[in-house]
């Protein structure tokens, strides 16, 4: 207990008595392995399973789990992503047991493991996976947010942020997903002319569940509840074929644990369904896109939530204390925001007029928008002038209108206070949370420190603590004042007002990423003692990587799926309209197949266009494929592979899917796809 609430050490001889203990558990519940389970930054979990049977020297089998097992195994790591940390000859990677993410046993079916919660580094210490960094995270900003809750409250002793995901998703049937090759291999379909009806009706949102479907739920839900994943929420999405669930939030480090579960007990679950999960921010063009909000706050270890508005004067500039700290720093870190949620799937859905916009703004509400503003004309720049009524903000009093305010809340924002909590919804639907919540949390912690730095200096100069308070919150107020937004953010008057107040707008990976390596964002994770210099570098290369093999491994399937599917069922249809018109004439009847020479016409220009867009973009890849430098390889795959072809060489694609004959088609349409359950 010591080790999970205040980080102590396990000594080897508590360890080895734990193992035993876990064994004892996990072997009365028909556990005959157990794993080290950990976040490579492939961004799957990865396992290795051993089973506790064991040999004695003499041959006698028995089975052990040991201390040394629990705490620390060595996968072979050669073959996980490291961005250049380690050599492959060095390839020693080391998981390492966390006691704060309780272990839990996998039923497969065919056999049940115990899962330890693990960290992934290096043999040199640099964090290989999506955990690590994020515990240190946690622990900065608990630092830093005790710090603070100290001016109002001495009994603070721990501050633990909270999350609470949002998962959306789309369920698809077995045997029409496993005729998409595109969806097989990359989670998305990469041709596909949008059906005749498609969410303009608007019908499928929170409308009933499809029975199907349905039991599919249910039987995830069984699942994730064996597992301590407190699921609550299940419905409809907007999108034909989109679903969302959520739970009850948790400290962020097991939400974290559970929505990484949760996604791999979806997969498997839907295969007993013989339904299929797409995970992915955009399986669907001209359909709307999947996200994973992040609803993200800060309690106490006295019960206190940070981030709910208060029930006296006091509290609530507590809660206007880390309300404002929060805005400040997304407004100073908007850029790494943005890095945080940057890949490739996202890029579909990020910008598109139905996601956030790249644009990273924070919406209030009207009512604390109206707070903040008052704080800014009523507390004066002198501090001996200071209105002391200002002090006596009573939100409270206002709640009813908060929360008013908030029924009607701005669904466009990429980052909302949704009344007791803000929430992150720029996240794609695929991603590990651990990432943006590294991120938040590492940035309001350094914000935190920073205003307890300015708020000290004005007490040591004599003021009254609560002055001093609420004068650095008015000057945070107006520092970051041009990160408020309350508007519409799919707006193009929105991407120009932006524009205006010199607020980032990226729209692609490679340049997003940027943010991670800078000057700023070194400092900022080493001083927190997130990462250290060589970790961002290695996490840049990483994520540049993936983002070109994605990027890869999509252009390679535009290619093969046109020249086996596409172009050789176009040639058949245009073989068929040829033969036809060769009859008619024959006949004498030319004039009547004016119209059929117009098709064929069409389907030729759209061969001819496709086949050497198709060609030419492998020749694209081929120079992008000889660029050394990452970053400048990934811009080349963005820029002269992705947006030169993939919309251009689609569009002829989507065109041939019209006029050719159904028969002939041989890819499932997205009429089948999103409408058949
Ligand atoms: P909506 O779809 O309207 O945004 P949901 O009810 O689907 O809302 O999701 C809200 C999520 O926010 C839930 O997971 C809920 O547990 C979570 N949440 C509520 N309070 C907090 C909090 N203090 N910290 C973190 N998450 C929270
Ligand atoms: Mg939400």
């Amino acid at each position: 207990m010591a080790s999970i609430k205040a980080g102590q050490k396990i000594d080897r001889s508590m360890a080895a008595q734990i193992a035993n203990g876990m064994k004892a558990w996990a072997e009365s519940k028909g556990v005959t392995h157990y794993t080290h389970w950990f976040q490579p930054l492939t961004g799957t979990t990865a396992e290795k399973h051993d089973s506790f049977f064991t040999l004695k020297s003499d041959g006698s089998p028995v089975e052990t789990f040991d201390g040394d097992a629990l705490i620390q195994q060595e996968p072979d790591a050669s073959s996980f992503p490291s961005g250049g940390l380690r050599a492959t000859f060095e390839a020693r990677g080391y998981t390492a047991w966390d006691p704060s993410s309780p272990p839990f046993i996998m039923d497969e079916g065919w056999g049940r493991t115990l899962c330890i919660p693990t960290i992934f580094i290096s043999y040199t210490g640099e964090s290989l996976d999506y955990k690590a960094p994020l515990l240190k995270a946690l622990e900065a900003i608990n630092q830093a947010a005790v710090d603070v809750c100290n001016y109002f409250d001495r009994n603070v002793e721990t501050v633990t942020p909270t999350l609470g995901w949002e998962q959306e998703y789309f369920v698809v049937d077995e045997g029409l997903f496993n005729a998409r090759p595109d969806l097989v291999l990359s989670g998305r379909t990469v041709f596909g002319h949008s059906p005749a009806k498609g969410q303009q009706l608007e019908d499928h949102y929170f409308g009933s569940i499809p029975e199907r479907v349905y039991a599919f739920m249910r039987d995830f839900e069984t699942e994730a509840y064996k597992l301590g994943i407190p699921l609550r929420t299940r419905h409809n999405e907007v999108a034909p074929a989109q679903f969302e669930c959520a739970p009850i939030f948790e400290e962020v480090n097991l939400a974290v644990d559970h929505n990484t579960l949760l996604m791999d007990i979806m997969t498997r679950v839907a295969a007993r369904h013989k339904l299929r999960v797409l995970l992915h921010e955009k399986p669907f063009a001209g359909i709307n896109g999947s996200g994973k909000h992040n609803n993200w706050s800060l309690a106490t270890d006295t019960g206190v939530n940070l981030l709910a508005p208060g029930k006296t004067p006091k509290t609530n500039l507590m809660f206007l204390a880390f309300f404002v700290n929060t805005i400040k720093a997304v407004h100073d870190y908007n850029d790494l925001l943005r890095a945080s949620i940057a890949s490739a799937s996202n890029d579909f859905r990020l910008g598109a007029n139905e996601a956030p916009p790249a644009i990273i703004s924070v919406f209030i509400g009207q009512y604390l928008t109206k707070v903040l503003e008052d704080i800014k004309e009523r507390v004066t720049k002198k501090m001996d002038e200071t209105d002391e009524s200002m002090l006596k903000i009573d939100i409270h009093r206002s709640i009813p209108e908060l929360l008013m305010d908030n029924t009607d809340r701005n669904r466009t924002s990429p980052f909302a206070f949704t009344g007791n909590k803000f929430e992150f919804r720029a996240v794609g639907s695929s991603a590990n949370c651990a990432n943006a919540m590294t991120v938040v949390n590492t940035i309001v912690a350094q914000t935190l420190k920073t205003f307890k730095k300015d708020v000290d200096a004005l007490i040591e100069k004599g003021e009254k603590k609560e002055i001093a308070i609420i004068h650095v919150i008015r000057e945070y107020i107006v520092a970051s004042e041009k990160i408020l937004f309350e508007g519409d953010g799919y707006s193009e008057a929105w991407e120009k007002e932006a524009e205006r107040r010199g607020l980032p707008n990226v729209k692609t990976t490679p340049y997003a990423l940027d943010a991670m390596v800078t000057e700023k964002a070194k400092h900022l994770f080493e001083q927190n003692n997130v990462y250290n210099h060589l970790e961002l570098e290695a996490r840049h290369e990483i994520e540049l990587e993936k983002y070109i093999k994605k990027v890869q491994i999509e252009s390679r399937l535009m290619v093969d799926l046109a020249t086996n599917h596409i172009l050789p069922a176009a040639i058949r249809y245009q073989n068929t309209l040829i033969e036809n018109i060769r009859g008619l004439r024959e006949l004498g009847l030319s004039e009547t197949c004016a119209q059929r020479t117009q098709t064929l016409n069409k389907i030729s220009e759209h061969i001819n266009q496709a086949s050497q867009l198709a060609g030419e973009m492998v020749e694209a890849r081929k120079v992008c494929n000889n660029i050394e430098n990452t970053r400048e390889k990934a811009i080349g795959y963005c820029e002269k592979v992705k947006e030169a072809y993939f919309d251009r060489l689609r569009y002829h694609v989507d065109k041939l899917e019209q006029y050719i004959d159904d028969r002939e088609w041989t890819l499932p349409k997205y009429r089948e796809l999103v409408f058949l359950r």
